[in-house]
């Protein structure tokens, strides 16, 4: 038996060795083989050199994979994937705010229990603000309600799977990837296991507010057309009250001969349906740009460096 361990890495160059010191320490007398598959995401500081170190070093077997440019986590993942040939596959962060002993016992969890095919780590304790978590609370209603597909909140991409459930995520190429969603996509028996993230060992997290807002939208966009059909829902309401709004207007003109106020009304009417129809349209652009960029069938990624070690 052979884990893959799947490390996406972008300008995490004081993190590499630690990590790879912390999986020999967790994962020493195991009983198992284990690979670390190192995608280095284009980082800008010294991770490729330190990456090159440990590969020659071959403490324990060591590939690395390094893009042109930064692809994103999300590509670097696909690329992990595409090179782990485990029975096993987990995916970890660089950083050491997963620790590699939860993998363990992750493996432990697909050995005991056949059933499973996926064991996915979710946080129980965030270390974040009150705002945020609202925000995150708000994103899973409503990507739950809206899409097929049914998110497990606060489920992270830490988890380790079988072979199979590689070989099932590969095949989705598409360009736009939302890894929470191409989880709950390809299915299969997830077993969830709370976790508390560590802080992290060197550097800072790639992650702001608005990377995580657009990161939503991402997911809404892709995981449902929901937001399509609010334009159609739009219409259809301002149309019926426009249809309502005519009969008072003639009637108060016909029958009671009020004079009708005109200029305020038609302001506030212009601006309100030139907002709307802009807003529909801009929900029609997203869905369009995301076919203009997936029908160009553009890779996912670009590979300068493949280090093997076999
Ligand atoms: N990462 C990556 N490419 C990116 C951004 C991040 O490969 O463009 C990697 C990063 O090196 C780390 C993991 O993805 O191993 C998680 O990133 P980060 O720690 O910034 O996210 P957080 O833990 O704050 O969610
Ligand atoms: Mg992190």
């Amino acid at each position: 038996m052979k884990l893959s361990l799947v490390v996406p890495c972008y300008n995490e160059a004081e993190n590499v060795a630690p990590f790879q010191d912390a999986v020999l320490s967790a994962f020493d007398g195991c009983g198992y083989d284990y690979e670390i598959v190192f995608v280095d995401d284009g980082s800008k500081d010294a991770t490729l050199h330190n990456l090159k170190k440990l590969h020659a070093a071959q403490k324990c077997p060591v590939k690395v994979i390094s893009f042109s440019r930064n692809f994103g986590k999300e590509a670097g993942l696909y690329a992990g994937l595409q090179h782990a040939d485990g029975e096993y596959i987990a995916l970890i962060d660089a950083d050491l705010q997963q620790r590699p002993e939860i993998v363990r016992e992750m493996v432990k969890i697909l050995d005991e229990q056949p059933q499973y095919d996926v064991v996915a780590a979710y946080q129980d304790r965030r270390r974040e603000g009150k705002v945020l978590s609202f925000f995150k609370k708000c994103f899973y209603a409503i990507i739950n309600k809206l899409s097929r597909v049914s998110l497990q909140s606060d489920a992270s991409d830490f988890r380790t799977f079988r072979r199979s459930v590689r070989d099932s995520i590969l095949e989705l190429t598409e360009y736009h990837r939302f890894s929470k969603g191409i989880f709950a996509w390809v299915g299969y028996d997830t077993c969830f296991i709370p976790y508390t993230a560590c802080p992290r060992a060197n550097g800072a997290s790639k992650w702001n507010f608005w990377k995580l807002l657009n990161y939503a939208v991402e997911g809404i966009i892709g995981y449902s057309t929901a937001p399509l059909r609010l334009a159609t829902c739009l219409g259809t309401v301002s149309g019926v009250a426009a249809v309502f709004y005519l009969i008072w207007v003639v009637l108060e003109k016909l029958i009671w001969d009020i004079p009708i106020p005109g200029y305020t009304t038609i302001i506030v009417l212009i601006l309100f349906f030139g907002c709307v129809e802009l807003f529909c349209i801009g929900i029609v652009g997203e869905y369009v740009g995301r076919i203009f960029e997936q029908s160009k069938n553009r890779p996912i990624y670009i590979a300068k460096t493949i280090l093997d070690y076999k």
